[in-house]
């Protein structure tokens, strides 16, 4: 009885690896000029700041919609991205579309324009000139290079770490800010962090999530915060699901958030209209 199963159990593992594989190699195909077609764009999740929940800037997060398997997630794409070497197209795309949006932002809060926190794959960083490609897009925009923030991965810092660094200087000495996103996973030391002339750090969320129960959490995004503020960073909490969890973030000193407690993420004309309510700014 047990072998049947076994048997079946094997049948149908081999069926559903099979069409795991030719979903993919259909997922890469249509990749190929998706941003053309108008399949891939940007929504924005709003940033807030802790202190007084002001709505300081918005991190740009990529989207597709298939036109027959529907919204696939970036974990996903972004991947198959990187693979069949399209990273550097789709991220070049993200990147002039998030600036040209964060230009339109520019009047609708006049006293603190909001920034755009735009995420770049190790692969933009180990392969292209990204630091020409970011001076490119900002000279045909508006938009004042420190409104423009880079969201790199530990990881992809840490492969090649004098190429990393001499990049991250030549991008802050453009004037853009530069975080390192989903901080505390590849766990950077104090030394190492110190290394990295980087802006801030956003704690990744999996510390969030647990951080009103889990002690550890709790010491470990604490820990997280004096080290980058003893650095002269700021801190971003990723993930803020529930007010108990701002609360308590505020009180250890935190500086800015993002979560779906916050806002979910939208399309720029949305956040245009966050931003109109809070400056009390006609339409
Ligand atoms: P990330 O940069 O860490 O982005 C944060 C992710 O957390 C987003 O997922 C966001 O929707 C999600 N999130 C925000 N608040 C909450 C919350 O309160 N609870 C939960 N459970 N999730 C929350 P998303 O949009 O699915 O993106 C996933 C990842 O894909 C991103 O992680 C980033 O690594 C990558 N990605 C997205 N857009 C781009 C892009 O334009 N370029 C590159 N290279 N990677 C991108
Ligand atoms: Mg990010
Ligand atoms: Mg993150
Ligand atoms: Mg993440």
């Amino acid at each position: 009885q047990a072998k049947v199963a076994g048997k079946n159990c094997y049948r149908f593992y081999n069926r559903t690896m099979e069409q795991a594989v030719a979903r993919r190699m259909r997922l890469e195909q249509d990749l190929h000029g998706a941003w053309g077609r108008g399949e891939l764009g940007l929504v924005y999740q709003p940033v807030y700041d802790l202190a007084d929940r002001r709505l300081v800037g918005a991190e740009a997060l990529l989207r597709w919609r298939h036109p027959e398997h529907g919204d696939v997630a970036p974990t996903v794409f972004v991947d198959v991205a990187e693979q069949r070497g399209l990273i550097e197209e789709i991220g070049g795309e993200v990147l002039r579309q998030a600036i040209q949006d964060a230009a339109q932002w520019l009047p609708l809060s006049p006293g603190a324009p909001p920034f755009v926190s735009v995420n770049v794959s190790p692969w933009q960083l180990r392969n292209s000139t990204l630091t020409e490609l970011v001076a490119g897009a900002l000279k045909t925009s508006t938009l004042p290079p420190e409104f423009l923030h880079l969201e790199l991965t530990e990881t992809a810092v840490i492969g090649d770490e004098p190429r990393a660094r001499g990049v991250l200087a030549s991008l802050r000495e453009l004037g853009v800010r530069v975080w390192l996103d989903d901080f505390g996973t590849g766990f950077s030391g104090l030394s190492h962090l110190r290394r990295m002339a980087v802006d801030g750090v956003k704690i990744d969320r999996s510390f969030i999530a647990d951080v009103l129960d889990d002690p550890d959490d709790l010491a470990l995004a604490t820990a997280i915060i004096a080290m980058a503020h003893s650095l002269g960073m700021t801190v971003v909490a990723e993930g803020v699901e529930q007010e108990g969890q701002y609360a308590l973030l505020r009180e250890r000193g935190c500086d800015l958030a993002q979560g779906f407690w916050l806002g979910h993420p939208v399309a720029a004309a949305e956040f245009a209209a966050l931003l109109r309510r809070q400056g009390n700014i006609g339409p």
